[in-house]
């Protein structure tokens, strides 16, 4: 008989991965964690029955949180991961040689545990790379103590529930703003806009009240099911626009090993919304300041 993963994610939808084989399942101080062998997607991390990342698809989702926001800033050294305990967003961040210093804060000391043992295929080496610090500990109170600063800050963060409720919040990307360099880059993930329209809008207008500008890209990962995938940027420039000549050749000098999505031309085309996606984003800052001047 074959045994079904179920993944209620929205009222009246779900989805299934057929379970070949359960590798890992325990209960951590914060959640549920699972590691299974799909039908599909080989292994399968799940947190309180919420698919995080797959080995048949992650490749999409590591490297547009990554290399997109590093070859837009052009000068990356010191990059900040909130969440991310599954490693792979580390692995894609260490692709790149300039990169000096990666902090990973992960609330979850067992995931990370579980990444090491049951996802090498998704972490590699990462977690013993001399550039990187693993913090176990809560993204927000890394954010609001710490004396670092840093030119990217990737919040690879799972639904708001429990301990990732915070990361959701105004004082959270106020103080991700604090330990940012002058033009680094904020991104983070933001779920899926046919699903979660308002989860968007809410994360562009919380952006718009702390930096000048911000938006969102879009890519397609199989298993967070129902169409594009929304990540969010923030930056006091706009990281859409940079002359594409720079972000080719900066991409040719990074020499990354072969990747599975990224590439420069799907760098410009993820910023193309469709019009549902594009309704859902509030005007930009310097449109409403200029339609503020118009009333008076
Ligand atoms: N790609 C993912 C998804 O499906 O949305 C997110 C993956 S990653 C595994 C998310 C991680 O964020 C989890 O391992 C979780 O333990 C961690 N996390 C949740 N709240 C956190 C917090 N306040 N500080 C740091 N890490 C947190």
């Amino acid at each position: 008989m074959t045994t079904w993963f179920n993944e209620t994610l929205y009222k009246g939808f779900r989805q299934s991965h057929e379970i070949k084989k359960v590798l890992f399942e325990g209960k951590s101080k914060y959640q549920k964690v699972k590691v299974f062998e799909s039908g599909r997607f080989g292994r399968v991390l799940a947190l309180d029955g919420v698919v995080q990342c797959t080995e048949g698809d992650e490749f999409v989702y590591h490297e547009m949180l990554t290399h997109l926001p590093i070859l837009a800033h052009g000068n990356v050294q010191s990059v900040l991961i909130v969440g991310g305990g599954d490693g792979g967003i580390l692995e894609e961040v260490l692709k790149h040689k300039s990169i000096k210093r990666v902090t990973m804060v992960e609330i979850d000391g067992a995931v990370i545990e579980v990444a090491k043992k049951y996802l090498p295929k998704i972490c590699g080496k990462a977690f013993s790379d001399k550039r990187t610090s693993l913090v176990v500990g809560d993204g927000a109170a890394w954010v609001r103590d710490t004396a670092e600063r840093y030119d990217l800050v990737i919040v690879d963060r799972p639904d708001p529930v429990g301990p990732a409720t915070v990361l959701f919040s105004k004082a959270f990307y106020d103080n991700c703003r604090r330990v940012m360099k002058p033009g680094a880059i904020l991104v983070a993930q933001n779920g899926v806009p046919h699903m979660q329209g308002p989860e968007l809008t809410d994360a562009i207008k919380l952006f718009q009240k702390i930096w000048a500008h911000s938006g969102t890209y879009l890519a397609v990962v199989p298993t967070y099911v129902c169409g594009f995938m929304s990540m969010t940027w923030a930056c006091d420039r706009d990281i859409t626009d940079v002359d594409p000549r720079k972000v080719f050749d900066r991409f040719d000098k990074a020499m990354l090993p072969k990747l599975n999505y990224y590439n420069p031309e799907i760098h410009f085309g993820a910023f193309a919304l469709p019009n549902f996606v594009a309704r859902l984003l509030p005007a930009p800052k310097a449109q409403k300041k200029a339609a503020a001047k118009k009333t008076r």
